[in-house]
């Protein structure tokens, strides 16, 4: 197999099938057609999630017809979050941390793919970064504004692959920050400024952010007991049936304003929800989990959480926590006995 023509090199952070796209039209091709004719015709490119799973016969072609190592072609999917984000990758279910995308055909129903419109806008050659792909990463940690998880015109996910289809005359191709359904230009989407309500809180979050989108990366075992415990206390959070009383105690702790969290009922994981109720909530649990374990401790003194809710499905949970959970549930038989 000889190398592509033009097959430029991922950008910093870059997605896979950012990159992908990109090669595409460096190479003067629709998307469509390039894979139809790079790929083997009896699979199909777009009807599953490459970031996360990305075949052997696509990642061997790209590999070879680029002339990248394996390393770097692995590079740009989310299996570098492994041993950060998760401790180990599956191919079906929910990985820790990571965004859905909910792939139904070639469509996306989800709304997993998040952008920065200023980021969009200054690249020279607009492209998706992996870190959009992390559910904690509701926010620019450059720009300190919010980010969208959808085209804030018409509402439809991201999936610039799509700009293409079903337009055979066209030959121009649009920057990837074009809306693949209006073609509205995402650059340009409303910016909201990050409300810091409390510093350390979002200075945390934004270092925490800044970190996950450098490559070779090294997260701590404090930092990732931290997140463990963070993810666990998301679902918690998201569950109604857990800890009906945490949400409305942790607004009022925080003066937050209470923000319904919708139940889930198509999908498990809250890293499935939009990007508003994911900040919200991860604004909270993450100032709950500040000056560790004192407000925890408060929280469950004052009953909005309860001592087996804490452990409840919590497999991964760390040996710290498992400690201040034992000491909770000591404390809780003591005062049973003195009723
Ligand atoms: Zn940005
Ligand atoms: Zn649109």
């Amino acid at each position: 197999m000889s190398i592509w023509p033009v097959h430029p090199h991922p950008h910093h952070d870059e997605l896979l099938s950012s990159w992908l796209v990109r090669i595409a039209h460096a190479n003067g091709l629709k998307v469509q057609t390039f894979c139809h004719l790079e790929f083997d015709k009896r699979y199909e490119v777009w009807n599953r999630d490459i970031d996360r799973l990305a075949p052997e016969w696509l990642l061997y072609t790209i590999q070879t017809k680029t002339g990248l190592s394996r390393e770097q072609v692995l590079n740009t999917t989310l299996l570098t979050y492994q041993q950060k984000l998760y401790d180990k990758y599956r191919a079906a279910g929910q990985l820790s941390w990571i965004t859905t995308l909910q792939i139904y055909h070639r469509k996306r129903r989800g709304h997993g793919l998040q952008f920065c419109p200023l980021c969009l806008a200054e690249d020279k050659e607009p492209y998706f970064r992996k870190s959009w792909r992390i559910a904690l990463h509701t926010f620019c940690p450059k720009h300190m504004i919010l980010m969208h998880d959808r085209c804030p015109v018409c509402g439809e996910s991201i999936a610039f692959y799509r700009q293409e289809l079903g337009k055979p005359k066209e030959h121009q191709f649009n920057p990837l920050s074009t809306c693949w359904q209006c073609q509205f230009d995402l650059s340009k989407s409303i910016m909201h400024k990050v409300d810091v309500w409390d510093e350390l809180v979002f200075s945390n979050w934004q270092k925490m952010l800044l970190n996950l989108s450098v490559k070779d990366t090294q997260i701590n075992q404090e930092t990732g007991d931290h997140l463990k415990i963070m993810h666990h206390l998301m679902t918690v959070l998201f569950s109604s049936r857990l800890a009906p009383k945490l949400h409305a105690y942790l607004c009022v702790q925080t003066g937050q304003a209470f923000q319904k969290l919708e139940e889930n009922k198509t999908h498990t994981s809250w890293e499935s929800h939009n990007i508003s109720e994911r900040h919200h909530a991860l604004g909270l649990c993450w100032w709950l989990i500040s000056d560790y374990p004192n407000r925890l401790l408060n929280a469950w003194t004052d009953k909005a959480i309860r001592y087996n809710h804490m452990l409840k499905d919590f497999n991964d949970c760390p040996e710290s926590f498992v400690k201040i959970t034992k000491f909770l549930n000591r404390n809780l038989n003591r005062s049973l006995y003195k009723s």
